[in-house]
């Protein structure tokens, strides 16, 4: 048996598997370097929604430090580069006209005691500067978005107060209509369109958020809502946690025309890692992902896209993708891929604080305008769990009444008259 050539080709093998290690390595130190500077701002994580469902909001109970079972701890948080998140006040559907306002503040609060109980890790901003002053201070920004406009219960006095908390977006529908827009359900057939996009009503909220400077999240709403929302509001919008539908056939994520309004209007789009947004089936890897950044990157350009990782919010997530400690191995896969330093640092920090800051100028430049304060018709909201405080009701059968007993007297009139 002749071992040359097999052995050639085995010292051939090993040079160049050392070569690719040495390559991925360098990738990650790159990657790190990069970080160090430009830490991850994500979109969005569900840790809150953990929290309750783990806990029932007691942080007594738990300490994030050792948490274990969950995508998102403090070691995991630093291990990735984390540096801002946008942590989601998230309710589900089933709580719509019924304890949605009540449990979105409980979101929040739980919010705000993570930032009270752990001080050296996370920091509660509002402001897009703050954002920066956090990061440079080596703690987490933390920030937070209300996932679903059933939370506000179609009010705008909710949504008001919702912004004086902190709360810096809201997404328009989570998978559920809500009486003034359609959610991407619309778009599967699960769904009957409701308001065919926004209602007149739904565009008020999107000129409303303008006006206080919160920003609009387009995930989980229906194409057609994405793009009424993207006509209507004055300031740049965002995909807290979306993909490219043209990589991933999935209503949630973000069509071609779509993503060209984007680039156009200058919003944001952050990456959705859950495997059945990336690759419509549920198995995906750390590569998948980076082929929606490419995608995305190439359609509505480099200032367009961002990081939305779900984490916490999704069954499962991608092979290399594990956790929140995993954001620099994507980082160096995108180098790999030829992404500049420029368009990495844009990805990571510098679009959100871009859109963010012009979110906050477009309010400064509305505040001479005045509060919306048509509430949404009665009839969209009338339930047993909704009083009518407020509204000028006509009570159509004590007016039927009325009306019968006026023509009974006019008949006595003419009656008494003529006999
Ligand atoms: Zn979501």
């Amino acid at each position: 048996m002749n071992t040359k050539y097999p052995m050639a080709l085995l010292g051939l093998l090993t040079i160049l598997g050392c070569e690719l290690l040495t390559v991925v390595s360098s990738n990650k130190t790159e990657a790190l370097r990069i970080m160090e500077n430009a830490p991850v701002i994500d979109g969005h994580n569900d840790l809150p929604w953990q929290l309750l469902s783990k806990f029932n909001n007691q942080l007594n109970e738990v300490n994030l430090h050792t948490l274990n079972d969950t995508h998102t701890n403090i070691p995991k948080l630093r291990e990735g580069r984390v540096g801002g998140q946008f942590w989601a006040a998230y309710v589900p559907c089933e709580t719509q006209g019924k304890d949605a306002v009540k449990r979105t503040l409980e979101q929040i609060d739980v919010v705000h005691r993570m930032c009270e109980a752990y001080p050296d890790t996370f920091l509660c901003v509002d402001t897009a500067q703050d954002i920066a002053t956090a990061i440079r201070a080596k703690r987490v920004a933390s920030l937070i978005g209300v996932e679903g406009g059933h939370s506000i219960d179609s009010s705008l006095g909710v949504l008001r107060t919702f912004y004086h908390l902190g709360v810096r977006y809201m997404t328009l529908t989570h998978s559920c209509n809500t009486p003034w827009a359609d959610n991407w359900l619309v778009d599967t057939g699960s769904d009957p369109a409701k308001s065919n996009g926004l209602s007149e009503f739904g565009k008020n909220i999107i000129l409303e958020m303008n006006r206080l400077g919160m920003m609009v999240d387009l995930a989980h709403v229906s194409a057609k809502t994405m793009k009424d929302a993207l006509e209507v509001s004055k300031a740049p919008v965002i995909f807290s946690h979306s993909s490219a539908y043209k990589l991933c056939a999935s209503a949630r994520n973000v069509q071609d025309d779509v993503l060209r309004i984007v680039k156009e209007k200058k919003g944001l789009v952050m990456v959705n890692f859950y495997n059945d947004y990336v690759t419509c089936s549920s198995k995906a890897n750390l590569s998948n992902v980076a082929d929606h950044f490419d995608y995305i990157k190439n359609i509505a350009g480099y200032e367009s896209v961002g990081f939305g990782g779900d984490y916490d919010g999704v069954p499962r997530v991608p092979e290399g993708l594990e956790d929140v400690s995993k954001y620099p191995d994507l980082v160096a896969e995108l180098i790999r891929r030829g992404w500049t330093q420029v368009e990495l640092e844009a990805a990571l920090k510098d679009n959100l604080l871009r859109v963010f800051t012009e979110v906050e100028q477009t309010s400064l430049q509305m505040s001479s305008e005045k509060p919306k304060e048509v509430p949404i018709n009665y009839q969209e909201i009338k339930s047993d769990c909704h009083t009518s405080y407020g509204y000028k009701l006509v009570d159509t059968s004590a007016a039927a009444h009325l009306h019968a007993a006026k023509g009974l007297l006019l008949m006595c009139l003419v009656y008494t008259l003529f006999h």
